[in-house]
């Protein structure tokens, strides 16, 4: 038994319900388009801002982070019924931190036109490129991380010079409110603004005629997203998600991939898009991986209910949804480890679960599973595990653990993902120097750093006659001189 077979918030004292959050009845939805209008015409009249106004943006950003970060903390525990303060500062105040500290240092140069190479025929002249503000961009968050995937992108939209529309998730209302309430505080609404509601408004959203329209969540809102941006021809970076598959090989330690995993997978309770969603392992050492990834958990969360470090499922539907997952397993066949905790459910949390046996096409291995449960899967050959991986969409991440080059090597050829990481997990989307996005179904365009400030810039190219050149004389009526100047070119 799942031990889930009851009703989340049954029992639940007033001191444990999650509170719930009720906006301003009066509240009217904001009119996006003179938003939209407010910032185009700050566009207009102000241009592109300069490297030391972009610093000053930068700098004011990570101030407001700095000076609220106890308030967001709380914030967004809050929204989560419990979310873990250390995930909070690791994953959101860090994250966001370093990404500024990131652009901050290296803003000059990339800001700097950058020279490209003239064709023989082309010289004298000089090419170049010269980065310049898109105009206005559009951010569309989902909930699990809603200062990463809020202020994230921000920092490299105010990097490239743009003016920015953040629409956070209705999930995190408080959180989504205190963002409005900060972003408002630090900057002119021309600049940046943050307009909140639910899918109702994010749909308006993306009506709007953005010159770039960044969405991060699912791959199925990501479909309506891409379509509605396409009537306006806005550009869209589609961050999405997947089933991120890890291949565990035999000559890895299993107990120690056991941990690492097990510390990956339950950060935030498995509601990561970069989590490691279901681990393939060596057929026969199926059931001892299993037991040492649910010895891994115990060592990590020893109890559920009342563990602060423990994060809670974001809503009752999320918690249903992931609960119906394990029943389902288990009514299939499946053998399901998991903590028992029955006050758990009180606090809408989903002790870790592993499971085994678990049949192909049961949800939790056709669906994200997005929660702190894990599928361990047998393979008996690498070329089995690589077309497990093939046979499914293009993930967000990959993940593999093994000390062989050959083997790494053989995975990372025959595979496709958004990115890697070698003997861990997670940890490339933390690199500020390596391009953050999906491939396929996971998403479309990558951000992160230098990667995140060419995707919110226009990259234009420049190219710069000499006051000597041949091409005004080769012209018509074309004579000799033309007939002989093309020879050259042709080299004949
Ligand atoms: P979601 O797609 O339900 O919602 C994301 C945003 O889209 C929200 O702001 C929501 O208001 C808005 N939205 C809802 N319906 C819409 C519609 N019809 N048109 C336009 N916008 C609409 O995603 P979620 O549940 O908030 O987040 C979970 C998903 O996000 C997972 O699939 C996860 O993998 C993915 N994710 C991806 C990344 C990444 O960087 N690739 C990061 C975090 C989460």
């Amino acid at each position: 038994m799942s031990g889930l077979d009851i009703d989340p918030l049954a029992g639940v004292s007033p001191k444990e319900t999650p509170m719930k959050f009720s906006p301003d009845q009066t509240e009217m939805p904001p009119d996006l388009h003179a938003l939209l209008a407010l910032q185009r015409d700050d566009v207009r009249r102000h241009g592109a801002p300069s490297y030391a106004q972009r610093i000053a943006a930068l700098d004011a950003l990570s101030n407001m982070v700095k000076q609220h970060r106890h308030e967001l903390v709380r914030t967004i525990s809050a929204d989560f019924g419990n979310r873990a303060a250390t995930e909070t500062e690791l994953s959101e105040l860090m994250s966001v931190r370093n990404g500024i500290k990131h652009v901050r240092t290296h803003l000059k140069s990339w800001m700097r036109p950058q020279r490209r190479k003239v064709g023989i025929a082309f010289r004298p002249a000089s090419a170049q490129i010269v980065y310049q503000p898109l105009g206005v961009i559009g951010i569309l968050a989902p909930w699990n991380y809603p200062l990463t995937l809020t202020l994230g992108p921000l920092t490299e939209a105010l990097a490239a010079g743009n003016r920015v529309m953040i629409k956070p998730s209705e999930l995190t209302p408080r959180t989504s409110a205190l963002l409005g309430k900060l972003i408002g505080e630090t900057f002119p609404v021309e600049q940046v603004t943050v307009v909140t509601g639910g899918p109702d408004l994010a749909e308006a959203f993306c009506t709007l005629p953005f010159d770039h329209l960044l969405f991060t969540g699912s791959t199925h809102v990501g479909r309506q997203v891409m379509i509605a941006a396409a009537r306006n021809l806005t550009p869209v970076t589609l961050e999405l998600g997947g089933k991120s598959p890890v291949v565990l090989c035999r000559d890895y330690p299993l107990r120690k991939a056991a941990r690492i995993i097990a510390i990956g997978k339950f950060f935030n309770a498995g509601q990561t898009c970069v989590a490691p969603d279901y681990v393939l392992v060596p057929r026969d050492l199926t059931e001892t991986f299993a037991d040492a990834l649910f010895d891994a958990a115990r060592e990590l969360y020893p109890t559920i209910a009342g563990n602060d470090d423990y994060t809670s499922i974001i809503s009752d539907r999320h918690y249903r949804r992931l609960a119906g997952m394990i029943d389902e397993a288990e009514s299939t066949g499946a053998k399901i480890r998991q903590i028992a905790d029955v006050h758990a459910a009180a606090e809408r949390k989903i002790p870790p679960a592993i499971l085994t046996g678990v049949v192909a096409d049961a949800t939790i291995m056709r669906d994200e599973i997005f929660g702190p449960l894990v599928p361990v899967v047998g393979y008996d050959s690498l070329d089995d595990a690589i077309n497990f991986i093939n046979n499914r969409p293009k993930p967000l991440a990959l993940y593999c653990f093994s000390h062989r080059c050959a083997v790494i090597a053989d995975l990372l050829e025959r595979t496709r993902s958004g990115g890697v990481t070698v003997n861990g997990t997670m940890l490339h989307a933390a690199q500020e120097d390596l391009p953050f996005g999906g491939v396929g179904e996971s998403g479309t365009g990558a951000y992160h750093g230098y990667d995140g400030f060419v995707r919110m810039s226009h990259s234009r190219g420049v190219l710069r006659v000499n006051r000597f050149n041949m091409f005004d004389r080769v012209a018509a009526p074309y004579g000799k001189l033309s007939r002989l100047v093309t020879r050259i070119m042709l080299g004949k």
